[in-house]
């Protein structure tokens, strides 16, 4: 008798990277999200949330500053307009 039980989750989730003010390129701040719907692979943060409540945890990046790895500089994670969904896979 086989078993059709599966234990993977449909819903997608997604890594937020910020693009980086001191080095310009885009860095991973730890804020995972996962949102039901598929296909937001490379969406800006900005477009996605202007007519969506946003999640706590994005609040709080906002609030937040991170460490560039390669120039040590702190930089803001204000602008969401710098922020970009990756899918995870
Ligand atoms: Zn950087």
């Amino acid at each position: 008798m086989s078993s059709a039980n599966t234990y993977t989750r449909n819903m997608p989730n997604y890594d937020v990277h910020v693009t980086c003010s001191e080095c310009s390129q885009t860095h991973f701040v730890s804020v995972r999200l996962d949102l039901d719907e598929d296909g937001l692979d490379r969406t800006n943060l900005a477009d996605y949330f202007a007519n969506r409540p946003k999640p706590s945890q994005i609040a709080f990046m906002q609030t937040n500053k991170y460490r560039c790895p390669h120039t040590k500089q702190l930089y803001s994670a204000a602008d969401l307009s710098g922020a970009i969904l990756f899918a995870q896979t």
